[in-house]
């Protein structure tokens, strides 16, 4: 299929009419460009889908802060740069929330349906999508519960070992927050890199402490559809407690192989610390997939020697979730690689939270547009929130690529040391001017 086969169809489809799909929808018409736009509700609901609007947010209302010191805040500006309809919903519906951005939930996604089935270059089609057609651009931004049909048909043109269906996320640390007075660095085995790990020592005290508090640590309820099957191959770290207090002891606090530098000596156990990302700017508690409230996984994982100042980059967590391996799959532009006619966006690229799939959105619906009226696709400036996104889940090169929020620690190194608010201001200055040049570019190419 050519471009300009595509261009006299003028016409891209979109699959999935969340908060990714009503993105790349509005960007795609910005551009002067048809819209099919299917949505499955309200003839088929998934299990944890409700209402039959567009753009649904689930059980919590707040899309977090607005306040650009933090990382989603710049996220939210930059998006608000972009034209986003999720924001632009969610600044017109906004509740009273201290510093959070907390939106009326039935007024946001009315706001959202309304804006779609008005837009002229919108055919909004309330049917499942099972069949990837090959002859029009698609994006397909079904996300984390996208139905089972297409599922299959996913898994055909990906090759199933890159789709998941549960994420499994273990606590992501500032590496700037460990006291290494009290951590050594070593591998347990010959094959890994000397120093790969980061090892915080336990004596026999403070491991059988560390394991009762997991245990009596408040937990996140399951949800209905999430069976706990899924268990045995990413075990919670409570569930591996329950199981035996000795149970972390012989799995990943295991001391094997790893000598203590100050007593000369194994440490009776030892929690390891990964490195996340090629600049040590994040390290994973390995092995402590939760399901432990966030209050709770501050409280207790500060008990664990080093960790007392612990800042927490994301909490863990493990839910139901369809998602792609996109390192590998996908490019800079949520392109697969083997099929560029197919974007992704959304949660199902591997990113997580309601702003940050309906970022993916905004870039999906830029770069078909832009393959669809033949012009150059322009990749996202590394230095803004939504490159580093990009670049993350393009780009991972680690062994266990879980979803990813937007965090501090997943932005270009600025090449300078500041103190953390001049740092965090550096950081929001470029992002946000190298989206103001990435729209430049984009207009100055003529249509
Ligand atoms: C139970 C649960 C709770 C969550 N809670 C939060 C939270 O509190 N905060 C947060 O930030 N994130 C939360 N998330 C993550 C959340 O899913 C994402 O942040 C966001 O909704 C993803 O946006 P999306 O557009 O990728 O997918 P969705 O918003 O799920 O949109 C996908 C749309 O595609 C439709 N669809 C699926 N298959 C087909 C098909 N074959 N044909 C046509 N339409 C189809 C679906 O009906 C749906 O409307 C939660 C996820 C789950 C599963």
């Amino acid at each position: 299929m050519d471009k300009i086969n595509f261009f006299k169809k003028n016409r891209i489809n979109v699959i999935g009419g969340g908060l990714a799909g009503v993105e790349a929808a509005r960007q795609i018409t910005n551009f002067g460009i048809n819209v099919t736009l299917f949505e499955m509700k309200p003839v088929h609901f998934s299990k944890a889908h409700k209402s039959e609007n567009l753009a649904e947010l689930f059980f919590i209302n707040s899309i977090k802060t607005n306040s650009i010191e933090n990382a989603g805040g710049i996220l939210k500006e930059e998006m608000r740069l972009l034209n986003s309809l999720v924001i632009e919903a969610a600044d017109n519906t906004t509740v009273p929330a201290g510093k959070a951005l907390a939106v009326d939930r039935d007024l946001f996604t009315e706001y959202i349906t309304d804006s779609i089935e008005k837009n002229s270059k919108i055919e909004l089609r309330r049917e499942m999508y099972t069949e990837i057609e090959d002859d029009v651009l698609n994006i397909i931004a079904t996300g984390p519960l996208t139905s089972d049909e297409l599922v299959n048909n996913i898994m055909d043109i990906t090759d199933q070992k890159n789709l998941y269906f549960y994420d499994s996320i273990s606590p992501i640390l500032n590496s700037d927050s460990i006291d290494y007075s009290k951590v050594f660095r070593a591998s347990r085995y010959e094959n890994e890199g000397e120093g790969d790990y980061i090892n915080c020592p336990l004596s026999k005290e403070e491991y059988y402490t560390l394991v009762d508090e997991i245990i009596k640590a408040e937990k996140v309820d399951l949800h209905e559809f999430e069976d706990t099957g899924y268990f045995e191959s990413c075990m919670p770290v409570e569930v591996m407690c329950e199981r035996g207090r000795e149970t972390l002891r012989f799995g990943p606090m295991k001391p094997v192989g790893l000598i203590d530098p100050k007593t000369g000596k194994s440490p009776y156990a030892a929690v390891q610390l990964r490195m996340e990302n090629s600049r040590a700017t994040m390290f994973n508690i390995v092995g402590f997939q939760t399901k432990l409230t966030y209050p709770e996984q501050r409280r207790v994982f500060r008990m664990i020697p080093g960790l007392e100042n612990a800042e927490f980059f994301r909490y863990g967590s493990i839910h139901r979730n369809t998602y792609l391996r996109s390192p590998g799959l996908l490019n800079e532009f949520l392109q697969l690689k083997n099929n560029n006619n197919i974007f992704f966006a959304g949660q199902i690229t591997g990113v997580e939270g309601y702003v940050e799939s309906a970022a993916m959105g905004i870039i999906a619906g830029i770069n078909a547009s832009m393959k669809c009226l033949g012009l150059k696709q322009r990749p996202v400036p590394a230095e803004s929130s939504i490159g580093s996104l990009i670049s993350y889940i393009s780009g991972f090169s680690g062994k266990n690529f879980q979803p990813i929020n937007i965090n501090f620690g997943i932005y270009p190194d600025l090449g300078q040391k500041l103190k953390k608010d001049k740092k965090r201001e550096l950081i929001a200055k470029k992002a946000l001017d190298s989206i103001n040049d990435y729209k430049s570019v984009l207009s100055s190419q003529s249509f």
